[in-house]
């Protein structure tokens, strides 16, 4: 199952929660560090075909199941970390912190990525979610991209080869992502340096106020449905502070499910599963998740 000829690094029965903001999960069959994308081709190409492939960044929007992963994980932060101006276009590989890009897109007198500081998440995390906030989403400042496929082909895509919307990306025929993201390239305009660095000290300072973020979890559980907001749907279903196991919805933030210590992934997503029938049961509307599940169950 393993390829050969490869440089990274070959973990088997590597434990996830290790990799996930949630801290907890089950682990991965097989786990990849490449060193880079000639060696991640390699390894693509040379897996064995039936193999399920599943790339990771800072595991910030992901719950792996008790029972862990069969197939690979390959990790992607910290590997490829190429960031640099190209041309008139900000070049980002998937595996920068979204804070790195935005601070040096400050540093380089650019706007409009100050919203990415505060996503805890990688570059390649971000194109693959749509991650946003404060009115601004990733595809918003993206023109191209670069991905690879299942065989380790690499692809230079443009942004309309994408279907797009709110925490949503796909091909653009409607089928779900087919490549992983290697790369991507930002427009950004210029601006004043000082100005996006209190942009984005400003955001930070707002997300303190109103995250909790001394408790592991994974950003907000469900997407927002259109015109309302799910922390308001779920605080006005009597929610806030509901728990099982050591999963608990956070008292601050209403949408947020915080692991209090020893939460099991099938604590987290049975409350989950409680919070989005509750909130239909109660408000009538149903709640789509944000966060992705992988894994099997223990
Ligand atoms: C405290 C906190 C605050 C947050 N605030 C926000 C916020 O304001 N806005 C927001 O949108 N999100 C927010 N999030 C959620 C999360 O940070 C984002 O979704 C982020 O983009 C996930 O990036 P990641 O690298 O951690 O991806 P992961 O969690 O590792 O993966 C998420 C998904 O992306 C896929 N993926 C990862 N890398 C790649 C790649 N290179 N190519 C293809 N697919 C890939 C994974 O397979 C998985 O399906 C928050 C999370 C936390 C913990």
């Amino acid at each position: 199952m393993a390829a050969q000829h490869t440089q990274g690094t070959l973990l088997l029965n590597e434990p996830l929660a290790r990799y996930t903001s949630w801290r907890t999960g089950g682990n991965a069959d097989r786990f990849y560090v490449p060193t880079g994308v000639e060696d991640l081709s390699q390894f693509l190409r040379c897996l064995d075909a039936q193999e399920p492939v599943y790339f990771i960044g800072l595991g910030s929007n992901l719950l792996v199941r008790d029972g862990g992963v069969r197939g690979t994980v390959v990790l992607m932060h910290n590997v490829l970390t190429g960031l640099r101006m190209d041309g008139d276009l900000l070049y980002a590989e998937a595996g920068v912190t979204c804070a790195k890009l935005a601070k040096f897109a400050a540093k380089q007198h650019r706007h409009g990525a100050e919203f990415m500081a505060g996503i805890p998440g990688t570059v390649g995390g971000a194109l693959a979610m749509n991650a946003g906030c404060h009115g601004s989403e990733t595809w918003e400042i993206v023109t191209k991209v670069q991905t690879i496929d299942r065989h380790g082909v690499l692809h230079e895509r443009n942004k309309p080869e994408f279907d797009i919307a709110y925490r949503h990306v796909a091909m653009a025929d409607g089928e779900p992502l087919r490549e992983w993201f290697i790369a991507g390239w930002f427009e950004l305009p210029q601006g004043e340096a000082s100005e996006a660095e209190q942009k984005i000290k400003s955001l930070l300072a707002k997300r303190l106020a109103s995250q909790p973020l001394n408790w592991p979890n994974a950003g907000s559980v469900f997407r927002n449905p259109p015109g309302d907001f799910a922390a308001r749907l779920i605080e006005t279903s009597g929610l806030k502070g509901y728990r099982i196991g050591d999963a608990q919805v956070s008292e601050k933030h209403a949408n947020f499910i915080v692991n209090l210590g020893e939460a099991k992934a099938a604590d987290i997503e049975a409350l989950i599963n409680h919070v989005r029938e509750t909130v239909k049961a109660r408000q009538g509307i149903e709640l789509q998740q944000e966060v992705r599940i992988i894994g099997v169950e223990a």
